[in-house]
């Protein structure tokens, strides 16, 4: 495979300097799809956090996670590319696909994307196989596989999955009807959006911001980690995330929102860079709009609360439970009180105080 373009400058990816947006608005979007969001951010919790949600309902939550980021993925693909030139590029250049995936996976921070076998027209039907080592989730990794067979063949497939070595799995795909999984279909998140103004300062030559660009990217494993702590990053979209959640609230009629809070606090007390965040305002600020969180726009910080409101909001759940671990990394506290609401035009207001 061709070796991706990197910023002389910077040495960022081709892939993520032409292909996403650093806003003013406090966002990252695809460049050439400005509604479709993304973000710059922490991926080792997503497995993570799945598996407490598991934990509390006392069962599997696959079909959820796949489900919905296939969908979405589909989605995404179908608007993007025309029906007959996904047709097209399947039926005639399929290995071109997959190359691309894995040039996606490497320069995403998904992990390590290698094509195994494929097989056109057989009796049991289309058949793709690849590993991946080191997914940045591998439930994620596998919805968006599932959903970019089923927007290549233009119909619906079936993926599985099997741990063949140290985080490292080899995922397969058929192409032929998978039980329906989730009952509704659910309507991708649209998040509404206000102007802004936040600044920052980017690479001359590729306009990615210099903290992105300060991560290493290591393009032979498909990792994107922290120079000093080693945190691994991934660029994932907010939509994932938020159908995820969607979707069990509709399908289980639960409410998962502390859950969701609770586990993500855990995770962020837990993280290395929590006391790093901790230093006013102004940093605060690029470290949402950097991982495209939205703009802070009000902050408010004593010893015995915190406060902060953030324009373009999105993963609310997400968004409380990190607020609430940095408060508690600072405080040196086990357990605060926190209250949280959202306006129509998506700004998330957050207190956090002292329990
Ligand atoms: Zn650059």
């Amino acid at each position: 495979m061709a070796r991706q373009k990197l910023c002389r400058e910077c040495g960022v990816p081709k892939l993520i300097y032409k292909g996403l947006t650093w806003q003013n608005t406090g966002i990252i979007c695809e460049t050439k799809d400005p509604e479709h969001r993304m973000f710059f951010a922490e991926s080792e919790n997503l497995e993570a956090l799945f598996a407490e949600i598991e934990n509390l309902i006392g069962t599997s939550i696959d079909k959820f996670v796949i489900e919905s980021k296939s969908r979405l993925t589909k989605e995404y693909l179908q608007k993007m590319i025309p029906a007959y030139v996904l047709k097209l590029l399947y039926l005639v250049k399929p290995t071109l696909i997959v190359e691309r995936m894995a040039a996606i996976a490497k320069a995403y921070g998904y992990g390590k994307v290698e094509f195994v076998d494929m097989k056109m027209n057989t009796k049991e039907g289309d058949y793709l196989s690849m590993t991946i080592e080191h997914p940045y989730s591998i439930r994620f990794y596998r919805g968006d596989n599932l959903g970019g067979m089923e927007a290549g063949t233009g119909r619906e497939c079936t993926t599985s999955v099997k741990e063949i070595g140290e985080d490292r799995y080899l995922l397969e795909m058929w192409v032929g009807t998978h039980p329906p999984e989730l009952k509704e279909h659910l309507n991708p998140p649209v998040y509404p959006l206000i102007t802004g103004n936040v600044e920052l300062e980017k690479c001359p030559s590729c306009g990615v911001p210099l903290a992105v660009a300060a991560y290493r990217f290591d393009m032979d494993s498909g990792i994107i980690s922290h120079p000093e702590t080693g945190t691994r990053m991934a660029f994932y979209g907010p939509a994932g995330l938020d159908s995820v959640f969607l979707a069990l609230e509709q399908e289980l009629g639960l409410s998962i929102a502390e859950t969701i809070i609770e586990a993500q606090k855990r995770y962020w007390k837990r993280n290395p860079m929590a006391e790093s965040w901790a230093v006013g305002e102004k940093n605060l600020k690029q470290m949402l709009a950097m991982r495209g969180y939205g703009i802070v726009t009000r902050f408010e910080s004593d010893r015995d609360h915190f406060s902060i409101t953030i324009q373009n909001a999105t993963v609310l759940y997400l968004m409380v439970g990190m607020a609430k671990g940095l408060f508690e990394t600072v405080m040196k506290v086990d357990s605060s009180i926190h209250e949280w609401s959202v306006s129509g035009d998506g700004t998330l207001s957050i207190t956090i105080r002292s329990a």
